[in-house]
């Protein structure tokens, strides 16, 4: 196979009339690791798709000499998450069920990053595992193993530059929150924006929430699909209850709250840790 050359890339998307922003400063030939091979040109239009739809944040986002290295998409506990790898960090971007980038915002420097593994689905549930040097952890998975590669190479090259450079800018965590609303960072433990106002729900807020009507918690982070999922779950479990207490089984009901409730409200404190979720923006003028 021969070498992807940023030459050959842009030649590339020029045939297929794909134009990236030149606003923004890409590496692309690691954007778009592959260029040659069966099925590629609607390979390479799925991913210039998902880099135009983040393109309008990113242009608001990233920094000075900030370069663009890989872009991919994965799931970080079963919610759609984009990723863009910089030569400085690592950018989080939920996505809606149109491929939006929505609330939440987040990201990571290298520099906060103590480890970061990808393995094969084949052998483990994730793909990317990334530990935190605030023990925090971020692991996603169904990622392509092209982008993977992208993503080892990117990491461990920007490491050692950054190293080199003594880079190593002071956070509040090591995953950092946005704002949804004017991109900047709310430090870890506020919930408010002190740039521009905006409000999020505490996790507590959102757990209790799901503790009193398991789709409330899903439903005020604006995930509509979990939160249809929960009342599926509840619909359900009302109904495995309902036949157990005919029978005057009540240990098999009890068993299926512990289980399902607490796991489940697990995944929802760590989803509302992990990202700010909009109580209130202030009024655009
Ligand atoms: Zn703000």
């Amino acid at each position: 196979m021969t070498e992807v050359t940023a030459d050959r890339v842009i030649s590339k998307l020029n045939e297929l009339n794909l134009h990236l922003s030149p606003e923004i400063n890409y590496r692309v030939e690691t954007v778009f690791p592959r260029i040659e091979g069966m099925f590629l040109n609607r390979e390479i239009r799925k991913k210039f798709q998902l880099v135009q739809r983040i393109e309008p944040v990113l242009r608001e986002l990233l920094l000075e000499h900030e370069q663009v290295q890989v872009v991919s998409k994965g799931k970080e506990k079963l919610l759609h998450t984009a990723m863009v790898f910089t030569n400085y960090r690592i950018v989080c971007f939920r996505m809606n069920s149109k491929g939006e980038p929505k609330q939440a915002f987040s990201f990571l420097y290298y520099t906060q990053i103590d480890s970061l593994k990808t393995t094969n689905s084949w052998s483990s549930r994730d793909d990317l595992t990334i530990a935190l040097k605030d023990g925090g952890k971020l692991t996603v998975s169904t990622i392509l193993k092209t982008e993977r590669e992208a993503m080892l190479t990117a990491f461990q090259n920007a490491q050692k530059v950054l190293t080199e450079q003594g880079f190593d800018p002071s956070v509040s965590q090591s995953r950092e929150n946005l704002c949804g609303n004017c991109l900047q960072v709310v430090p870890k433990d506020q919930y408010q924006c002190a740039a521009c106002g905006a409000t999020f729900w505490k996790p507590r807020e959102i757990v209790s929430r799901y503790f009193l009507f398991p789709p409330w918690g899903g439903f005020v982070m604006k995930l509509y699909l979990m939160a249809a999922i929960h009342l599926a779950y509840l619909i359900l479990i009302m109904i495995l209850i309902s036949i157990s207490l005919m029978r005057s089984d009540y240990g098999f009901p009890l068993m299926i709250i512990m289980v399902v409730y607490i796991k489940a409200a697990m995944n929802m404190w760590f989803i509302a840790n992990n990202g700010l979720y909009q109580k209130k923006f202030p009024q655009r003028i």
